[in-house]
């Protein structure tokens, strides 16, 4: 009987610690590691010489592997009775496909492990200062790709919208979100490189958000986020935008957490 496995381990964002460590676990024992290109890169330097790693990241300008060949690589390897790992970005169910690599294992009778990991999608804007939620500011959010039709996004001033793999479709996006009724004035912050040296945040409005991006040269990877809770972010400054930041509710101040 075969012992092979497969694991579809979400590896958090990109700085190596944010994996869980049910993950770092099964990378420690795994044959094989099918990887990403982003996600905790750095792990796959501590993997010993006898492991296989199959890089299947989309990355621009270059051939990559398609998710068929993704998914038929899983199930082949497990079927020769090794330990294999689909080590991806973030959490394997957020955009990620990682329901599709489960789906296609299952179908070829393969069970699969799941192991969830830290999103992009909150980590980081969290890593720019930016919460998803917060009282008086968001009540809740919605996590989309820029290629989507944005119409499903709600229209309440106390909802964040958390865009990814949105850099190049920002000038469509920010133009349809104001045409469908997001006002212009809304705060929004651009985050390359969350949580790693290279990180940089830019802010703006959605009225300007697509030139100002543009004139920086933003590149992915890079999580958009728009909303009032950017202005909470770490280099929100009125100066810098030229408008005010929305007053903290009133309870914020009564409850003693703030002077
Ligand atoms: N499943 C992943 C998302 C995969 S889509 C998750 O849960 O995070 C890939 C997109 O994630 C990128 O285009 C970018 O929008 C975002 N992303 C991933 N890592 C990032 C990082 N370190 N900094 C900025 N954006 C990142």
């Amino acid at each position: 009987m075969s012992t092979g496995h497969v694991a579809l381990v979400g590896g958090g964002p990109a700085p190596s610690e944010l994996i869980t460590v049910r993950g770092r676990e099964l990378l420690t024992a795994a044959d094989v590691v099918v990887a990403d290109r982003l996600g905790p890169r750095g792990l796959l330097d501590e993997l010993g010489a006898d492991v296989e790693v199959v890089e299947v990241g989309k990355e621009p300008g270059r051939q990559s592997a398609t998710q068929d060949e993704i998914n038929e690589l899983l199930v082949d390897r497990v079927r020769a009775g090794r330990r294999v790992v689909r080590l991806k970005g973030g959490d394997p169910y957020v955009l990620g496909r990682g329901g599709e690599e489960r789906e296609h294992c299952r179908a070829h009778g393969v069970d699969v492990e799941v192991v969830p990991g830290i999103t992009s999608a909150s980590a980081v804007p969290a890593a720019a200062g930016i919460p998803l939620t917060h009282r008086g500011l968001a009540r809740g959010f919605t996590v989309i790709t820029g290629h989507e039709d944005l119409d499903v996004v709600p229209r309440s001033a106390q909802h964040t919208l958390v865009i990814l793999m949105g850099v190049s479709t920002l000038p469509r996006v920010s133009r349809q979100l104001m045409a469908d009724g997001h006002d212009p004035e809304t705060p929004v912050g651009v985050v390359e490189s969350g949580g790693t040296e290279a990180q940089r945040v830019t802010l703006g409005r959605l009225h300007s958000i697509a030139e100002t991006a543009a004139q920086r040269q933003v590149a992915n990877p890079a999580v958009i986020v728009v909303g009032q809770v950017v202005t909470l972010a770490d280099d929100w400054t009125d100066e810098t935008t030229g408008a005010t930041t929305p007053p903290r509710p009133a309870s914020d101040t009564k409850d003693g957490h703030r002077p």
